[in-house]
């Protein structure tokens, strides 16, 4: 079994969906993350909050054994983002970033962090990303990165920069499109492997899942539920999830890939059930193993 380090954003998420909405919620893609991959091995998360960022939060953090030592707290005021979701669940409307903290924010990989063998670079500011995987003292195993349409218009030289030098890459289905500039999903995941990647993940929400790894296609479907209330951080659960469980079997060839992808599917299929991290705060090892069959059960077919 080997550890995870995630770098990413931690926020106070303000949601609005057709089912319901939240203010300041817990949020953000390395804690989406952390929470999900510690069902699996052990997290280490390295990521800045403000002064204002609620103590209970840290403590949800810990109580679920992830490793917070690199969450740094900064002087100002926690990263904000704010969406909004029409009944196509698909897609978040962006209505505010506020970077905050992260605006001046260097992580620092502290004391053994910099030999952790699976690093998740999760969705954030690409600059980051790469400073943290120059101060990885050793190549990890596995390198994978998440960004979003933000960050491919806004720092597309940097991002390019990044994606050269990881393993995987997980991105929605309009981020994959709008980073290869191609329409077709399949021609565009083919167009990121190009760029570095190896393994292309691409996230189709309500769609499932599609893996192009050694030239190879795979796909998982979402698991078909019946309540969706706040499809929010579903895509770093999935990661985490994915990440998780190939850093668990310390694995990372093409058929452990594929079950990865299943076990991310059922993950994300548990976030997008209640709104922020609350439906991940009721969950157990047994509905992650009985989701998992569940899955195994919906795609098999004889031959
Ligand atoms: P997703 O898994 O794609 O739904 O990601 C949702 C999370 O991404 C939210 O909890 C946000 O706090 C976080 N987020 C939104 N915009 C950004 C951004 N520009 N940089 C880093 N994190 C972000």
């Amino acid at each position: 079994m080997s550890e995870l380090l995630v770098v990413g954003s931690v926020a106070l998420d303000s949601v609005e969906t057709p089912f319901g909405k939240v203010q300041e919620a817990l949020g953000g893609s390395a804690t989406y993350f952390s929470y999900s991959a510690s069902f699996f091995t052990g997290v280490h998360l390295v990521a800045t909050v403000g002064e204002d960022f609620p103590e209970a939060h840290l403590k949800l953090l810990e109580d679920r054994g992830v490793e917070i030592g690199g969450l740094q707290t900064s002087r100002g005021r926690t990263f904000r983002w704010s969406g909004q979701y029409g009944y196509d669940l698909s897609e978040a409307k962006t209505l505010e970033t506020q970077l905050n903290v992260f605006a001046e924010f260097r992580p620092v990989l502290g004391e053994g962090l910099g030999r952790t063998p699976f690093l998740f670079l999760a969705n954030i500011d690409p600059e980051l990303q790469l400073d943290v995987l120059c101060q990885m003292k050793e190549r990890p195993r596995l390198v994978a990165l998440d960004t979003m349409n933000f960050w491919i218009q806004g720092k597309r030289e940097a991002l390019r920069r990044v994606l050269a030098e990881v393993d995987v890459v997980t991105v929605n289905d309009g981020e994959a499109r709008q980073l290869a500039s191609e329409p077709n999903l399949i021609r565009a995941a083919r167009a990121i492997s190009t760029m570095g990647p190896r393994t292309v993940v691409v996230k189709r929400g309500e769609y499932g899942a599609l893996l192009l790894t050694e030239d190879r296609l795979f796909f998982v479907p979402a698991y078909p539920l019946e309540s969706v209330y706040d499809p929010t951080g579903a895509g770093d659960t999935f990661a985490g999830g994915f990440m998780g469980y190939l850093a668990a079997q310390d694995r990372v060839d093409a058929a452990a890939m594929r079950r990865a992808v299943v076990y991310g599917s059922v993950m994300a299929s548990f976030t997008v059930e209640d709104f922020s991290l609350k439906r991940l705060t009721r969950l157990t090892p047994a509905d992650i193993n009985e989701r998992y069959m569940a899955f195994h059960d919906l795609i098999r077919v004889e031959p």
